[in-house]
């Protein structure tokens, strides 16, 4: 009796985990085909300084499925890791963030604002990275202080003199660098200091509840002094609550994103709630 309970259950658990093999395989190869399709859109998420001026916006890859409506990219950013698809798409959202931020500048609006675009791990790691960012906005003639890549922790888990030389080599173009989800990685704080980082971003889930006084309070605090002290820009994402914008702006938090200020849209939807402020 027991026996058998046992047997069907572990082919119920055998025949759910191919069901979800396959689905990956079928998200897959759906992905191939999402960027000629023009099914993959970069929304923007505003970002905003102290005083809830608007500074610059982070993009953000949504995914159009013909089938399954909305994909996060929680779901396909790993499977276009694994499968390096992540190579032409991280290309196409850069040249995106470039077309915008040249047809700005040449009609002279948007002044000042800047854009962050994301940066797997697998793009950086990536020989040639640096060409490829460079002939990019060489191309697009973007200027590069408006344009902000956001790296992650853990790529600077590998070699260091090749991530700072990396980097290095980065920054000469003009453009700037931000290290995303800060305090989730496993970098050393002695290292830190010798990368060419411009700005902290403190990770959302140390913003949760951080009104309240826990141990995020803390953890968010110890973050935006060590990012002071580095000279860096600290801002926090995920910021939700006009609490947790309080306290962040109490403890000299410079810059704030998140869905209490506004949700990931459209650029034309960016560009009219920029406008609506002047
Ligand atoms: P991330 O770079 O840390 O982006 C922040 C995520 O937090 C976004 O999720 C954003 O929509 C969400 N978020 C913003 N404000 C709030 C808030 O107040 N509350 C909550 N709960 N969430 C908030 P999204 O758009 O689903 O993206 C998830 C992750 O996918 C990103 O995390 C990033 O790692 C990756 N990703 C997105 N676009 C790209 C891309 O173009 N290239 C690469 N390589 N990765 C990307
Ligand atoms: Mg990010
Ligand atoms: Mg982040
Ligand atoms: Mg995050």
């Amino acid at each position: 009796e027991a026996k058998s309970a046992g047997r069907s259950s572990f082919c119920f658990y055998q025949q759910g985990m191919q069901e979800r093999v396959l689905e990956r395989v079928q998200l897959e190869s759906d992905l191939r085909h999402a960027l000629e399709n023009e099914e993959l859109v970069v929304y923007v998420q505003p970002q905003w300084d102290a005083q809830k001026r608007m500074i610059g916006a982070e993009g953000l890859l949504r995914w159009l499925h013909p089938e399954r409506g909305m994909v996060s990219p929680g779901v396909f950013i790993p499977l276009a890791e694994e499968s390096r698809l992540i190579l032409p798409i991280g290309d196409w959202v850069l040249r995106q963030a470039c077309r915008w931020l040249s047809k700005w500048h040449k009609e002279q609006q948007m002044a000042g604002f800047v854009l962050s675009v994301n940066v797997s791990a697998v793009q950086f790691a990536q020989e040639g990275f640096v060409q490829q960012v460079e002939s990019i906005l060489n191309e697009y003639q973007t200027p590069p202080s408006a344009l902000q890549l956001e790296l992650t922790e853990s790529m600077l888990a590998h070699d260091q003199q090749d991530i700072i030389s990396k980097m290095e080599a980065l920054k000469a173009l003009g453009l700037l660098i931000s290290l995303d989800d800060f305090g989730t990685g496993y970098s050393s704080l002695s290292y830190l200091h010798r990368l060419p980082i411009d700005q902290l971003k403190i990770d959302q889930s140390f913003v949760a509840n951080i009104e309240k006084g826990t141990k995020n309070a803390s953890l968010a605090e110890s973050i935006i002094s060590l990012g002071h002290n580095l000279g860096m820009e600290v801002i926090a994402e995920g910021v939700e609550t006009s609490a947790q914008f309080d306290w962040l702006k109490q403890q000299g938090c410079d810059l704030f994103q998140g869905f209490g200020l506004a949700r990931p849209m459209t650029i034309e939807d960016l560009i009219l709630l920029y406008r609506s402020a002047d």
